[in-house]
């Protein structure tokens, strides 16, 4: 309960825009991506710089309450649903690059600027940032921060956690922590590894040192066509296998993409059962041999045709393609749902088979489009919500397919993290001493459990079960 004059308070620090209390306004903060589960905050806040974050936060802990950090709402497992915290801190105010340092390859930047915002701001030096989900151009780095996010070229450059010098973290009692940055090597515990991936429960990052990168010289972006996805899947070990490492290497099947070749009219093979979309990147020397061997590969594993896009408009068009595939899928069944999950790359042919006979098993549809080089899998299960029955063997199959890629020694998540929507599935992968070990982590940094409470890892006190399908899909 807030005591009289708390809002009064709040308009002091943030001024009077920075408080959205009205029923209609809050609407927008009750769902993240991860459209499932819904729940409107009382209050959100909307500091307008770091040090007005650490104003509201200590404001919070001496009224004991609880609080959810927010960017832009693109996470897609609910991390930022208002579970047992009614007041939401969104950083989507807190929008400046404060410093770029050519020299050093490095950015300041505060937590609400959007991913691509980097890119943009350095592409004249010919610099980017690496880390590249396909929602970039609205998510915020705040949030690739938590998430620990990836995108299509993680397979070769790696995820945020490997572009992030240092992070200024506010803690859930408002006091300020510089972790890390800006110097490469630091000596002593790696902290700002800590904090990315830790989706908002060590408290609210306000800044972080980012590292940048050289944008490729020059790219080369082949289509392989297959008649089955077997073969797709084993050519990517066979690519794997052979020391290339590809920017991009991405599968769609034959499902997904003649729905996609419906859509978008993008010259898509609609005969094949499956296809690799394979980018190489870097200096222009080596990038023919590559592509020779990339073209041997295909051609052992029985590609029938390998596509090269002669020019940069066919190459974006054949991202266009991969990107919005999930966009497509709407045309095959009034309602779908995508999961998440992960594999080491040589799995990749067998959770397919696995993913298969859970359709065969449950009498669903199944289709993939994922980052098949990164062993991260897509599965996007087709149902109709007006069949109760066919709901109940959606959420079975979804479950049989996560518990297989930890089978397989992998992961219930590849990139969308955990926040509410897989805290059940925690203990497949952790036991009880591992998760009472990181409670035990977390309470270091927030003992009283203020910062995005019951997100991450399972307590006995809330629990947000699946009822229904999540129908969103992200790649
Ligand atoms: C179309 C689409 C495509 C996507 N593609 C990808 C992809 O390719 N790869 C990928 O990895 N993800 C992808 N995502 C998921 C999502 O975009 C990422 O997880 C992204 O990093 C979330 O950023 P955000 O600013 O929207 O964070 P939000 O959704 O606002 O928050 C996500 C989590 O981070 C916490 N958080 C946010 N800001 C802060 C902060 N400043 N300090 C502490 N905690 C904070 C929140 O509490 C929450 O737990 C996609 C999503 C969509 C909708």
């Amino acid at each position: 309960m807030q005591r009289p004059g708390f809002v009064h308070h709040l308009r002091g620090l943030v001024g009077d825009d920075g408080v959205v209390d009205r029923p209609e306004a809050l609407l927008v903060y009750e769902c993240d991506g991860y459209t499932l589960e819904r729940s409107s905050p009382e209050l959100v806040v909307l500091p307008r710089t770091p040090a007005e974050v650490a104003q509201v936060l200590r404001l919070l802990w001496a009224e004991g309450i609880a609080f959810v950090p927010r960017g832009a709402g693109t996470g897609l497992s609910g991390g930022t649903l208002p579970v047992g915290s009614p007041i939401m801190v969104c950083t989507s105010r807190l929008q400046e690059i404060e410093s770029i340092d050519i020299a050093n390859r490095r950015v300041v930047a505060q937590a609400g600027v959007v991913n691509l915002w980097v890119s943009r701001a350095v592409a004249h030096a010919g610099l980017l940032f690496a880390p590249d989900p396909s929602s970039q151009t609205a998510c915020t780095i705040g949030g690739n921060v938590a998430e620990n996010s990836g995108g299509p070229h993680t397979l070769k450059y790696g995820v945020t956690t490997n572009h992030v010098l240092g992070v200024e973290l506010v803690l859930p009692t408002g006091e300020v922590a510089q972790l890390g940055g800006p110097v490469e090597d630091r000596i002593g515990y790696d902290l700002t590894g800590l904090v990315v991936g830790s989706e908002g429960t060590f408290g609210l990052v306000t800044r972080a040192t980012l590292r940048l990168s050289r944008a490729p010289e020059s790219y080369r972006t082949f289509l392989a066509v297959f008649d089955s996805v077997g073969e797709a899947s084993e050519a990517v070990s066979g690519l794997i296998d052979s020391g290339i490492l590809p920017a991009a290497l991405e599968m769609m099947d034959g499902l997904i993409l003649r729905a996609v070749e419906d859509a978008f009219h993008a010259g898509l093979p609609v005969d094949a059962e499956a296809v690799l979309l394979i980018e190489l990147d870097g200096p222009e020397t080596g990038l023919d041999s590559q592509s020779e061997e990339v073209r041997t590969i295909c051609a052992e594993h029985h590609a029938v045709e390998v596509r090269s896009a002669r020019d940069d408009a066919e190459r974006a068009l054949l991202w266009k393609a991969r990107k919005r595939a999930f966009g497509a899928v709407g045309r095959l069944a009034p309602n779908y749902c995508t999961q998440d999950g992960v594999v080491p790359r040589t799995q990749v042919p067998e959770i397919l088979r696995r993913i298969s006979a859970t359709a065969e098993k449950h009498a669903l549809r199944i289709g993939n489009v994922f980052h098949a080089g990164d062993g991260n899998i897509h599965p996007i299960i087709l149902f109709d919500e007006r069949d109760r029955d066919e709901v109940k063997r959606v959420l079975a199959a979804g479950r049989e397919i996560l518990e297989a890629c930890v089978e397989l020694g992998g992961s219930v998540t590849g990139e969308h993290g955990i926040g509410v929507e897989k805290i059940a599935q925690m203990p497949l992968l952790f036991s009880p001493q591992d998760l009472h070990a990181m409670t035990t982590l977390r309470s270091v940094f927030d003992p009283e459990r203020r910062a995005n409470p019951h997100k991450l890892l399972p307590d006995s006190k809330v629990c947000v079960e699946a009822r229904a399908p999540r129908r969103q899909a992200a790649m």
